[in-house]
């Protein structure tokens, strides 16, 4: 088995220059909290996705959160989320006092199931949350249709998903918030970091306020030279600001977007060609008509066909020094929503199915050519030896 001398850690981000220069300009100027590089952040990101309010904040977790309190979501409520997700989209319906429920998934798209989210509705249905899963749109035409249909708010959980667009148009920009991450694996970084983009002012002002203690004005504003200001608590809010260290990232990161894009793809496809052959699921093809982000790769293992299972694979790359994901197992796996809600295994036969199949190979723009062909040489030689037909 060849073995890489390092080891290839999974969604490791890529770090310029211009971002490191960035974050020690912002230490010897002293102002590291929130302040201006947050707002030009906030502004490039306005302008990118073409909403009339970006707010940033220090997790999409949070940007979820603040979503489902500016919506309204209050005890009682009910949020259809897909069962394949992470953790952090039912959290935030959970925080805000709702209650998600949980519908399957599509085996080809590996994204929420319409027809599945209408069946799930009851009275006490508020909200739906898109999770445009691994950067490929979910079906926002039928979701839109539902949510008009049955007076729900859309709120898009658009992690994996900066740069996709449904039918020409972005995501997160189809409901109430469009909801971002910056966390290290994401498409791009700012350490922690989250963003929220909405055109209604009233949820913009409930973000802003909320993510930073139910204070009526920011910081940042406040300890400006154009004099002191008076803040009043309005509400109970919570500590989700993002810092200028973190913004410094994102401003320099966020014009690359379109670069990395294109590098993701290229690895993309490369690693289609290499596995054509083994007895795997690759990812369904790229839809023609909207733009996939190209965030994760996952193959789906054959198990039916291999004589080892998906997490012996897991350990065996990592063995050969290649890091490894596993998006996801589905919610309703998991100890937590089992005991609350009473999930078990079988509810969600398809999103059952991929979280016992799926492995996500490293897909970054940091991988160099030999990076990748020491994923494809390490995957074709575990499943050729597992193999019973090759
Ligand atoms: C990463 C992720 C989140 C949470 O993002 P954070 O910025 O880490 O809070 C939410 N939803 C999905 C689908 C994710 O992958």
């Amino acid at each position: 088995m060849p073995r890489r001398k390092n080891f290839l850690v999974f969604g490791s981000p890529l770090i310029e220059e211009a971002e490191i220069a960035e974050v020690v300009s912002s230490l010897r100027s002293g102002w590291i909290g929130t302040g201006p590089k947050v707002h030009r952040f906030e502004e490039m990101f306005r302008n990118f996705t073409g909403s009339r309010f970006a707010m940033a904040l220090n997790s999409c977790t949070a940007a979820l959160h603040l979503s489902m309190l500016a919506i309204g979501i209050k005890p009682g409520d009910e949020v259809i989320i897909p069962a394949l997700t992470f953790a952090a989209t039912a959290n935030a319906v959970i925080h805000a006092g709702g209650r998600p429920v949980l519908v399957d998934c599509q085996r080809e798209t590996m994204n929420m199931d319409p027809e599945d989210a209408e069946r799930k509705i009851t009275k006490k249905t508020r909200a739906i949350i898109p999770v445009h899963f691994a950067g490929r749109p979910c079906a926002m035409d039928a979701i839109a249709d539902i949510a008009r249909r049955h007076r729900l708010h859309v709120v898009e959980d658009c992690a994996h998903a900066i740069e996709t667009e449904f039918q020409g148009k972005k995501v997160g920009t189809f409901g109430a918030v469009g909801c971002y991450s910056f966390y290290v694996t994401k498409n791009i970084v700012t350490g922690e970091g989250g963003m929220a983009v909405t055109d209604n002012d009233e949820y913009a002002a409930r973000i802003k306020t909320l993510g930073l203690h139910g204070l009526s004005r920011d910081a940042w504003k406040r300890f400006s030279d154009k004099g002191y200001k008076h803040y009043q608590v309005v509400e109970a809010g919570f500590k989700y600001n993002m810092m200028d260290l973190q913004a410094a990232l994102g401003i320099h990161q966020l014009p690359r977007l379109d670069r990395y894009w294109q590098r993701r793809q290229e690895i993309w496809h490369t690693y289609n060609d290499a596995f054509q052959d083994l007895p795997v699921f690759l990812p369904a093809p790229l839809p023609g008509d909207s733009k996939h982000a190209c965030h994760l790769y996952t193959l789906l293992l054959d198990t039916g066909r291999l004589k080892i299972s998906r997490d012996q694979f897991l350990e065996q790359m990592t063995e050969a020094n290649i890091g490894v994901g596993v998006h996801y197992i589905a919610l309703h796996l998991h100890p937590f929503y089992q005991l609350t809600y009473g999930y078990k295994p079988g509810d969600f036969p398809n999103a059952d199915w991929i979280s016992e199949r799926t492995v996500s190979l490293p897909l970054s723009p940091k991988l160099s050519n030999e990076d990748v062909a020491d994923v494809i040489a390490a995957v074709r030689e575990i499943l050729h030896g597992h193999t019973p037909a090759l």
